[in-house]
């Protein structure tokens, strides 16, 4: 498809690569027609801060992002002729001082800030997604010398309710990857944690409600899972409930800029995802009072000549 809704860049995000401008002219290359430009917000706190930002100060941090929407608008308006660039974040749900700052933040910018990835990356306070030591601390902080399921239980609601808390709040327009918190563990099944299974249910029937887009992100994989996020069972429960889907390839440089977007048609097809859509700019106002709208892809998505070339028996 030629849309995707979540990027980084190394300009930006120490953990990228390449500049800003090198991901929108390879998107370009791509024959991508929507790209969605969404760096991390701001940390606050000096021990919220990357492993490759350590050192750097916290001001240093938020001016960061400012300067980041500055360029992502410049290259919306010098690249407009080739492309659609919506300009748009990344949140972090690490304490609640995160969505505090959030607040301020999307006021302080405005329409400058045009839709919003809402994803988690932490489980009380520590990163799920860094590497798998890292995972493992934050899956054992909540139940020590409990069981084995009763901690998984616990991470996984916990997980769940940080995101609740996100989608209540901030209603953002794409769902980022619904279930990193399988990210070290893709063979887990959610059902096999009631208690979580409700949670993600009750996430899931709200953003539908609200009128999100849920991301299909082909990071995953490049993590080793052989589907996108979301898992299997999550999309069928999304389209059971008529919940809608949008593509990301969470690049985080050049070289990844629609990196496994081949194995997504595959994947698309055989959860039978009938529907394609993404985030366009709008007059009118959304759910969180943001100007952009999703839009279905006309037509049949598989047929369309994006995938040409991108089979995944090429
Ligand atoms: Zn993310
Ligand atoms: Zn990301």
């Amino acid at each position: 498809m030629p849309h995707s809704h979540h990027s980084h860049s190394g300009q930006f995000c120490k953990h990228a690569k390449g500049l800003l401008e090198e991901v929108v002219v390879e998107a370009i290359r791509q024959g991508f027609k929507v790209y969605g430009l969404t760096e991390h917000v701001p940390r606050y706190r000096t021990e919220d801060l990357y492993p490759e930002e350590a050192g750097m100060p916290l001001n240093e941090i938020a001016s960061q992002f400012d300067r980041f929407l500055d360029e992502a608008h410049r290259l919306k308006a010098q690249y407009a002729f080739a492309i659609t660039l919506l300009v748009g974040l990344e949140t972090e749900y690490i304490t609640d001082t995160d969505l505090d700052y959030l607040d301020a933040l999307l006021a302080r910018h405005g329409p400058r800030i045009e839709y919003v990835v809402g994803s988690v990356h932490h489980v009380n306070g520590i990163p799920i997604d860094f590497d798998r030591p890292t995972y493992q601390k934050a899956l054992h902080s909540l139940g020590p010398g409990t069981e084995a399921a009763a901690t998984q239980e616990a991470f996984l609601s916990s997980y769940y309710d940080a995101q609740y808390g996100l989608l209540q709040r901030f209603r953002p327009e794409i769902i980022g990857h619904l279930d990193l918190c399988r990210l070290y563990d893709p063979g887990l099944s959610i059902s096999n944690y009631p208690e979580a299974q409700k949670k993600m249910e009750r996430n899931v029937l709200h953003a539908i409600e609200y009128g999100a887009l849920f991301e299909m992100n082909a990071a995953a994989f490049r993590k080793g899972w052989d589907t996108a996020y979301p898992g299997r069972d999550v999309v069928e429960f999304i389209l059971k409930h008529g919940g809608r889907f949008a593509l990301s390839d969470d690049s985080h440089g050049p070289d990844a800029v629609g990196l496994n977007y081949h194995r997504l048609p595959e994947y698309l097809r055989t959860m039978g995802v009938e529907e394609v859509w993404y985030l366009k700019r709008s007059d009118v106002a959304n759910a969180a009072g943001r100007r952009v709208q999703p839009t279905r892809l006309e037509g049949d998505w598989s047929d369309h000549v994006f995938w040409r070339g991108r089979s995944a028996d090429d």
